[in-house]
C-alpha cells in the first residue's frame, strides 16, 4: 500500500491508533507524510504554517519539473540513470512526466493483486504490450511475479506462512508453480514481439533457482520459435538481489546473470533481520550504517568488476541523501518511485562523485557511526542539493 500511494504521490501516515475515532465529517485534516504526522482541525497557526511549506512545495516542484530534460549527470560529468520503479498503468504518464531514463523496476504482481484470479496469457500479454508501447523506446526491466509476503493476491488460498516475508514467495512460488511462470514468460514474449526484452527473478536465493528460472524461459523460448511466433531481438535476463545468501555465490552468478538489481528493502530486512513492515522497528537499522554501507560497496564493486551491470531499486534510492552515499559507492543506475526522480536529479546534478569518492576514501574508521550524519555534512559544505 506504501508503495502504491508513494507512486501516486498519496501522502499516507499510517497505524494511527483511532484516527478516525476523533475524525468527524467536514472536519479539516492535514497529513504530513513526510514528517509522519496528522494534525486534526489545526489550529489557525499550525495551518499557516503548512500552508507556507506547500508553496515552499511548489516551488521546489517546479524546479525539480524544470530538470526534466536534463541528463542526470554529476558535476565531474558521470551520467546516473535514473528510473522509475512502475506497476501501474499510470506510471506510463510518469515515465513522460518526470523524464525519467526509463523503468529499472515494473512489478508485474501488481496487476495480479488487482484482479479476482490469475490473469490468462492474453490478458497479461496485453498489459505488458501497453507497457512496451507506453515506454516508447525507453528500456523496461519486467520482474517476474513477487506474490506471497506481504503482497498477497486474493484468490491465493495459501497456507498461512508464520514468516510470510521468509516464506513461500516470489520466485519460490513461480518455480514450484511452473505453467503460472511459463504464461508470465510467454505473455512478455509475446508482448515484446521482435522489440528488446529485460526481465529478472526475485528473491532468488541460489544459483540453481536461477538457472531453473532460466530453463523455463528457455522453454518458453523454444515452443515460440517452433510456433514461429516473433522472437526479442535483444534479451537481457537478470536478478534481483534480495537474499544475503546470494552474494556467496557471486562467481557463478555473475557468469551466469545479464544484470543484477539489489533490492534494499527485502535484503536490509535479511542482513539486519528486521521485519519491514514493522513500525517498532522502523528506525532501529539505518540503512547508512557501515555494515550495510561496506556490505553494498564490496558487491557493487565485485559486480563492476566482472562488468556485469548493477542497479539499485529499493527505496532508499529514491532518498536524496541515500541516493548520494550510494553513488559514492559506485552504483550508476538508480530505479525509484517517479516522485523521487525531481529530487535525486537535482542532488546528481549538483554533486561531484569523485570528491564524494575521495571523501568516503579517507574515512578510514567510522564503525559505530551512522554514516548520515558525515554524508550531511558533506553535502552542506559541497553545496550538494539533498
Ligand atoms: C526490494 O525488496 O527492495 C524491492 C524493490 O522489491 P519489493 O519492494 O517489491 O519487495
Ligand atoms: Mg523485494
Amino acid at each position: 500500500m506504501a508503495i502504491v500511494a508513494r507512486a501516486l504521490a498519496i501522502p499516507v501516515v499510517g497505524r494511527v491508533v483511532a484516527a478516525l475515532d476523533n475524525i468527524e465529517q467536514m472536519d479539516t485534516v492535514i497529513i504530513d507524510g513526510n514528517e509522519a504526522k496528522i494534525h486534526i482541525r489545526p489550529a489557525d497557526d499550525i495551518y499557516q504554517a503548512y500552508t507556507n511549506k506547500m508553496a515552499v512545495w511548489a516551488q521546489r516542484k517546479a524546479t525539480y519539473i524544470s530538470t526534466r530534460d536534463l541528463p542526470g549527470k554529476t558535476k565531474d560529468g558521470i551520467r546516473i540513470r535514473l528510473d522509475i520503479n512502475a506497476g501501474l498503468p499510470s506510471d506510463l504518464d510518469h515515465l513522460r512526466q518526470t523524464g525519467a531514463d526509463g523503468i529499472g523496476l515494473y512489478r508485474t504482481e501488481i496487476s495480479f493483486m488487482d484482479s479476482n484470479k490469475f490473469p490468462d496469457v492474453n490478458r497479461q500479454a496485453d498489459l505488458y504490450k501497453r507497457v512496451i508501447d507506453g515506454a516508447n523506446g525507453k528500456p523496461v526491466v519486467f520482474r517476474t511475479m513477487d506474490i506471497g509476503g506481504d503482497k498477497r493476491v486474493p484468490y491465493w488460498n495459501s497456507e498461512k506462512d508464520e514468516n510470510p516475508a521468509m516464506g513461500w514467495r516470489a520466485v519460490r512460488i513461480s518455480l514450484d508453480k511452473p505453467t503460472l511462470m511459463r504464461h508470465q514468460m510467454r505473455a512478455l514474449i509475446r508482448a515484446a514481439g521482435e522489440r528488446d526484452l529485460s526481465l529478472m527473478f526475485p528473491m532468488v536465493t541460489e544459483v540453481s533457482e536461477f538457472d531453473a528460472a532460466l530453463d523455463l524461459l528457455n522453454t518458453e523460448l523454444d515452443r515460440a520459435k517452433q510456433k514461429r511466433k516473433k522472437l526479442p531481438k535483444d534479451l537481457s535476463v537478470g536478478t534481483m538481489l534480495e537474499v544475503p545468501a546470494l552474494t556467496f555465490q557471486l562467481p557463478s552468478l555473475l557468469k551466469r546473470t545479464d544484470f543484477i538489481a539489489v533490492g534494499t528493502n527485502d535484503l536490509f530486512q535479511f542482513l539486519f533481520a528486521s521485519d519491514r513492515s514493522n513500525p517498532d522497528l522502523a528506525n532501529r537499522y539505518d540503512p547508512m550504517s557501515p555494515a550495510a554501507l561496506s556490505f553494498l560497496h564490496d558487491f557493487v564493486n565485485t559486480c563492476l568488476k566482472a562488468n556485469v551491470p548493477v542497479s539499485l531499486c529499493g527505496e532508499i534510492a529514491g532518498e536524496p541523501l541515500e541516493a548520494m552515499a550510494l553513488i559514492g559507492l559506485g552504483f550508476r543506475h538508480l530505479s525509484m518511485a517517479p516522485t523521487s526522480i525531481g529530487p535525486v536529479k537535482s542532488m546528481v546534478r549538483s554533486l561531484s562523485a569523485s570528491d564524494l569518492e575521495q571523501h568516503l576514501e579517507s574515512l578510514t574508521d567510522f564503525s559505530g557511526l551512522s554514516m548520515c550524519r558525515i554524508l550531511r555534512t558533506f553535502a552542506m559544505d559541497n553545496s550538494v542539493m539533498i
